[in-house]
């Protein structure tokens, strides 16, 4: 599919796309570095053969790119890694050497929602090939692992996300052995947890992103996304994220034309009225490990009921203002993960019994306003988070939300308003809930 010759059919698409997609379909004339999804107007995705040929073909195209299988699944798939380094600092000890900063972006570890496979393709054609992006990587050393779940990701059916508005197939949500990866990050019984576990350790990545789809709720944001910096969070690393990255990622991304919040999950799917609320991630999830590890962690969730070539943008488009981000500010971010180190190795190196440590975060009655279009909703706000340790307790804020039932009211008929990405045929699942 990535280099067929072309028709004056696909000549035409292209040429559409490129005038919805600008960024995405770099050099449409004469291109032939067109993703799957960009060639088939976001009808398909790629195989996992065709998804190792193309990063094989920008390893072999561009001198800022490595390519390497990092682990092998369960029916010998190998779990491909790309690095993109401008220095050429292709393993963790080169790249430590640069002083820049190791961003790891991650999709497919639920391989049906792979949004973030093809806008990682893209982004990485963008920065090396056309080098419409090329200072995305000035400042910064890129992995990316395009497929994680390989096994799932070949597991293709047009029914394994029912309800997920394209591409035509798509892959499975668990992998060959029926494990759910982002619920592994501590048990690590999947191989390839422990691959990417042994990745992460030998990386040691500053900043970690996760892409997926939700699973439920129908609203209009088209990409939610959520950056912990509370709770458990290294406050070095909160810090980093509420001082620098949020304000930079949020503003940017709004002039995009993206409707964006912090991803929320139902109370309730049965009953609306209860409200909206934000999840606590414990550390089996990946941002909740990457909180664990001391590194701020990007939660991606585009939504599922907008078509997937709008996913594909949103994801793309996201990626491209947390490189920003770290672009802008290379040196923030590694300030803050040397502190957050450094703090965590000088815990350890005192035993104390009194040392508070977080072993159940919950949510609370406190509240903050949200915009819902031009509407707002009324959120309670968190007041406290219980830590338990050493036969302590102490509480400590932070700023988990949910929505009042007043507000919700107006929210449901928006919910049931907005049916427009819904595909055809498909009831109402305004009641479904928004997990991962
Ligand atoms: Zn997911």
């Amino acid at each position: 599919m990535i280099n067929r010759p072309r028709s004056k059919t696909a000549i035409f698409v292209v040429a559409s796309l490129a005038s919805v997609f600008p960024g995405l379909t770099a050099r449409a004339s004469g291109d032939t570095w067109q993703t799957v999804a960009e060639n088939t107007a976001y009808r398909k995705t790629s195989t996992y053969d065709e998804t190792i040929a193309y990063c094989r073909r920008l390893a072999g195209t561009s001198l800022w790119v490595s390519f390497s299988l990092f682990g092998t699944s369960p029916q010998g798939r190998g779990m491909p890694l790309l690095v993109i380094s401008r220095d050429r600092a292709f393993t963790p000890s080169a790249a430590r050497k640069t002083n820049k900063p190791v961003v790891l972006i991650q999709n497919g570890i639920h391989a049906g929602e792979i949004d973030g496979k093809e806008a990682s393709l893209a982004l990485v054609r963008d920065i090396v090939v056309s080098k419409r992006l090329e200072h995305l990587a000035r400042h910064a050393t890129v992995l990316v692992i395009p497929i994680l779940n390989v096994d799932g990701h070949e597991r293709t059916s047009p029914y394994n996300r029912i309800n997920q508005n394209g591409p035509d197939e798509m892959g499975w949500r668990a992998t060959a052995q029926g494990l759910n990866l982002n619920r592994d990050y501590m048990k690590a019984d999947a191989p390839e947890m422990r691959a990417l576990l042994g990745l992460f350790n030998s990386w040691k990545p500053d900043l970690y992103v996760d892409t997926h789809v939700t699973d439920g709720a129908d609203f209009q944001y088209d990409v939610l996304y959520t950056i912990e910096s509370t709770g458990y969070v290294a406050a070095p690393i909160a810090e980093y994220v509420d001082r620098v990255l949020q304000p930079m990622i949020r503003p940017a991304i709004e002039r995009k034309g993206h409707i964006v919040e912090s991803y929320f999950n139902l109370r309730d799917p049965a009953d609306l009225a209860k409200g909206i609320e934000r999840q606590v991630f414990p550390p089996r999830f990946s941002n909740g490990y990457g909180a664990l590890r001391g590194r701020p962690v990007v939660l991606v969730e585009t939504h599922m009921f907008k078509p997937f070539g709008v996913r594909v943008r949103a994801t793309y488009d996201l990626l491209v203002e947390i490189l920003s981000a770290v672009e802008a500010r290379p040196g923030d971010l590694l300030a803050a993960v040397r502190s957050a180190d450094a703090e965590a190795i000088a815990r350890g190196r005192v035993v104390d019994p009194t040392r508070p440590v977080p072993l159940r975060l919950e949510l609370t009655d406190a509240n903050r306003i949200v915009r819902f279009r031009e509407r707002t909703l009324q959120f309670s706000r968190v007041k406290s988070v219980e830590r338990a340790g050493s036969g302590t307790a102490k509480r400590h804020r932070t700023s988990k939300f949910r929505c009042t039932t007043r507000s919700v009211s107006r929210a449901r008929s928006l919910l049931h308003s907005r049916t427009s990405f819904r595909p055809s045929g498909m009831t109402s699942s305004a009641a479904s809930r928004s997990t991962d």
